[in-house]
């Protein structure tokens, strides 16, 4: 990520001062709690909550649950954000945390347990004019649910905005869960229109079936895009007539959140998802899954990064030479951050929109996000990802108002 941040500083001419304080978060902090398990025993827990940049705004950003959980991956997942919310025009800073634990080996009471702890020990940094999370991997409405209770309860008074992402129920938002997934569909097809693809006659490949590659899926297929290989981490297959998306939806909501075993298709190893002569590769899973090493033998014409930081900067080069048009997670995967703009917005104006209009102005805020990037693109003749930096680090440089630079 550095390497793109320099550059696109480069070409901003950003002095030193500027570059190092954003390249630093503003606060980090470790909190340690223990629980009790259903079995009786106590269990200690490492938490982290990292604020990148206040400077646009409240901190925004997900908590991830998941064993690999370690500080340096949260800093880096709380400066993307700041990027995504600046890129997106939404006036929210950076932030991101995480619990080190295996959500699927724990129950719902002890997760429930978890959260609660968590967010009593963070209580003095969540606020929704401070800080305001969400969910991300190993997370969901559940688990903000509990923290909003459990905010409210420390302060005495019921909280909504502190949090978004939330069941309809607890003051969430129609559109909030399929919201990343809609935004990746939707940018998808601006990405086709760019090449001159209809969606009808191209192909797609999605690695992972979590809700952002599951909805992905979904809405593309809707779109009449023909999906010919998923995977989620148990298993990856082939189908090149296309994959019955709302069918295998069923499927895997019948079978315990998974789609292992699903029929009419072919079990493919999950490297080999990537390199698939398709349109279009949607990674919707983790970190650097495409790097140098596989980087020259990628076959699509298309990346849509809708996980957070698929691919590596090394391999940024690679896919550039090779003509590979990559739409950068800052912007791609950036509808479930601006949904839940929309929902700490319902919450402060106690107001609920409609569905149709959340799927509205989502629509105009990401279609305007993606013709920015592609025409500061081209005005510095640089990739879509560095683009993307170049306007989101200008917006807060200049926020932080220490230089004035000229785009
Ligand atoms: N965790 C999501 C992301 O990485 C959503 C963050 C949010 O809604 O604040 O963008």
């Amino acid at each position: 990520m550095i390497d793109r941040f320099n550059i696109a500083a480069d070409i901003l001419n950003l002095d030193e001062s500027i570059r190092q304080k954003l390249q630093r978060p503003e606060k980090q902090i470790v909190v340690n709690f223990s629980i009790t398990l259903d079995n009786g025993t106590e269990q200690n827990f490492e938490g982290y909550r990292v604020i990148h940049n206040t400077a646009l705004g409240p901190s925004k950003g997900g908590i991830r649950y998941d064993t690999a959980v370690n500080l340096d991956e949260v800093k880096a997942l709380a400066a993307w954000m700041t990027w995504k919310s600046a890129v997106t025009g939404i006036p929210f800073g950076g932030a991101k945390g995480g619990i080190i634990c295996d959500p699927k080996t724990l129950s719902k009471t002890e997760l429930e347990r978890i959260t609660r702890a968590y967010t009593k020990a963070l209580s003095d940094i969540f606020g929704p004019e401070k800080d305001v999370p969400a969910p991300d991997m190993g997370t969901g409405p559940d688990e903000m649910g509990w923290l909003m209770d459990e905010f409210s309860l420390v302060h005495g008074k019921t909280i909504h905005a502190v949090v978004t992402g939330k069941h309809l129920h607890s003051g969430g938002s129609l559109g909030r869960v399929e919201a990343t997934g809609r935004g990746v569909s939707i940018i998808t097809l601006l990405a086709l229109e760019k090449l001159k693809l209809r969606p009808a006659r191209s192909t797609a490949a999605i690695q992972g079936f979590g809700n952002v590659g599951l909805h992905s899926a979904l809405f593309l297929y809707e779109k009449g895009v023909k999906i010919v290989a998923v995977s989620d981490v148990s298993e990856a297959f082939y189908n090149p007539d296309g994959i019955n998306i709302p069918e295998l939806i069923l499927y895997y909501n019948l079978n315990n959140k998974t789609i292992k075993g699903y029929p009419n298709s072919v079990a493919i190893k999950h490297e080999d998802l990537l390199l698939l002569d398709v349109d279009v590769l949607i990674p919707a899973a983790k970190e650097d899954v495409i790097t140098q090493k596989n980087a020259k033998d990628i076959r699509a014409k298309i990346i849509i990064e809708a996980a957070n930081g698929p691919v590596s900067s090394d391999a940024d080069k690679i896919l550039h030479e090779n003509n590979v048009l990559v739409v950068p997670d800052i912007l791609a995967n950036a509808g479930g951050v601006t949904v839940s703009y929309f929902e700490w917005l319902q919450n402060s104006l106690l107001e609920s929109w409609r569905i149709h209009q959340i799927n509205k102005r989502l629509e105009d805020i990401l279609e305007k996000g993606f013709e920015t990037v592609f025409r500061v693109a081209v005005k510095h003749d640089v990739t879509p990802r560095i683009a993307a930096y170049i306007i989101a680090l200008k917006k807060v440089a200049e926020t932080q108002s220490v230089k004035e630079v000229a785009l």
